[in-house]
């Protein structure tokens, strides 16, 4: 198949042209995204292949249609991003990276947990200038503490696993329950109780219409003072501005965020010698209780082997005309 990939980073490229030999199919890497805008450069192509911030609406849809496209084959889990009805109508089949390494993911916002509670971050820089000092450094011990988790899918329990270790008592909130996380010790209460609960909140369901902005004015209003809020799910989870409000008056202790609700014109980028548009980010950026990342969770070696095995299995099963497995519906 001849397949058009966008949004794509040399470690992309790096990843597919690592098993080119065994899967055969030709591919043309675009850095850019898939838009209405850059639909056209679908002509001549059969499949396109794009990442969390590609724009696949309505108008992208019927473009792509036209040029030939039957496939959309997304590098990733989540699929918020794609007009599926439109898809749909158009005859054109999404698939997707269902589960590619939960742990890569749940690992990093153990990661924002960690830097964030004890400033290993603040402690590096410190150190390497010859400031020896610990004032301001200090944390609390994870051991005892509250976790709640909204989503507990694979990422989720990945992420009640690794925290269980630490000595956690972890509530969930989740519209199923899993029998394996029972009996690892997780206690499932309503959405309100885990607001209300948890010392850390970390953000692991997708991003649905029930599901956008569930950390809002309200939310925040029942949380404990000095919470701690972990999202390495998607943005659009969290009222960036309601989340400013409160931590500007204290409310929040603790943001670490590895997706933000206006990342696709920010992420994955090197705007370092640029002035950047966006008042939210800069906001963010100025509080010293907040650690952004700029969607890197999924980023170990584990998770792009797998990525990529998966889409290019996806890419077979197409062009064999079996049973997609991996099919968004
Ligand atoms: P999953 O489908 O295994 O789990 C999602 C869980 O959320 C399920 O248990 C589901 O029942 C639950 N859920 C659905 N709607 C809900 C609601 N309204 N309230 C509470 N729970 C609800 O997915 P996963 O593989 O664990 O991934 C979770 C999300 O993580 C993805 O949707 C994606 O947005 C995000 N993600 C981020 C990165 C990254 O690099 N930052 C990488 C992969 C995935």
């Amino acid at each position: 198949m001849r397949i058009a990939m966008f949004s794509t980073k040399s470690y992309d490229q790096e990843y597919f042209e690592k098993y080119s030999e065994i899967y055969n199919h030709s591919f043309s890497f675009f850095e850019t995204a898939l838009n209405k805008n850059t639909a056209n450069l679908t002509l001549g192509f059969d499949a396109v292949c794009v990442f969390v911030n590609d724009k696949i609406d309505k108008d992208t849809i019927e473009i792509i249609s036209k040029n030939g496209i039957n496939l959309i084959a997304m590098r990733c889990a989540g699929y918020n991003n794609v007009d599926i009805k439109a898809a749909k109508s158009n005859n054109i089949k999404i698939v997707r990276v269902p589960a590619y390494s939960p742990e890569a993911v749940a690992e990093h916002s153990v990661a924002l947990i960690l830097t964030l509670n004890r400033k290993t971050h603040k402690a590096y820089n410190r150190v390497r200038e010859g400031n020896f000092s610990l004032k301001n450094l200090i944390g609390f011990n994870l051991y005892k503490k509250t976790v709640g988790v909204i989503g507990v899918g694979q990422i989720g329990t990945a992420f009640c696993r690794i925290l269980k270790g630490f000595g956690c008592r972890i509530i969930a909130f989740d519209i199923s329950k899993s029998e394996e996380l029972i009996n690892l010790g997780v206690e499932y209460l309503p959405l309100n109780e885990v607001f209300k609960q948890s010392d850390i909140l970390s953000l692991h369901c997708p991003l649905t219409p029930k599901t956008k902005h569930i950390v809002n004015r309200q939310s925040l209003s029942l949380m404990k003072k000095g919470v701690m809020i972990i999202n390495t799910s998607r943005g659009g989870l969290i009222n960036t501005a309601d989340v400013i409000t409160n931590l500007t008056n204290q409310k929040i202790g603790y943001l670490g965020i590895d997706v933000y609700e206006q990342e696709e014109n920010l992420f994955f980028e090197d705007l370092s010698e640029s002035i950047i548009q966006d008042d939210l980010i800069l906001k963010l950026n100025s509080f010293p209780n907040v650690l952004i990342t700029s969607h890197q969770a999924f980023f170990t070696k584990e998770a792009m082997d797998k990525i990529t095995i998966t889409t290019l299995e996806n890419f077979n099963a197409f062009e064999k005309k079996q049973t997609l497995k991996n099919e968004v519906k």
